[in-house]
């Protein structure tokens, strides 16, 4: 078994591997095996092969250079999607409470307690007041 994964190791030199791109491919392939299992959909049999098959020309690839750069779009990409939910989970927490405007000069996201009526808001990014109604 040590031998096995000596070679393993062997093979796995100098090529790009699992990285984090390859686990949110590997997400969508289960994503699409577990629908097929209920759809019997042969594009969706296609779609299943094609992710695979592109899992492992990524973990097999010896242009680790250009396997990286795909992988550090990936990860902004997620990380700009992760704030992005972070950003509602906090809007549909304190929906009641406050209410979410944009500043009518920079187009900042200003957060304003939820008081009805006409308000001067001060905008902190551009040092800009305006009127804004809550009703
Ligand atoms: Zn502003």
């Amino acid at each position: 078994m040590n031998r096995f994964f000596l070679r393993l190791q062997q093979f796995m030199h100098g090529r790009n591997g699992l990285d984090k791109f390859c686990g949110f491919l590997f997400i969508i392939y289960t994503i699409i095996v577990v629908l097929n299992f209920f759809f019997h959909s042969i594009y969706l049999l296609a779609a299943e092969l094609l992710v695979a098959v592109y899992i492992v020309f990524r973990a097999l690839s010896r242009n680790i250079f250009k396997r990286s750069k795909e992988n550090q779009a990936y990860i902004k990409v997620e990380r700009k999607v992760k704030a992005f939910l972070l950003r509602q989970k906090g809007r549909l927490r304190d929906i009641k409470t406050h209410r979410y405007i944009k500043c009518k000069n920079c187009k900042a996201q200003l957060r304003v307690k939820r008081i009805k009526g006409e308000h001067t808001v001060h905008c902190p990014k551009c040092q800009c007041n305006f009127k804004v109604k809550i009703h």
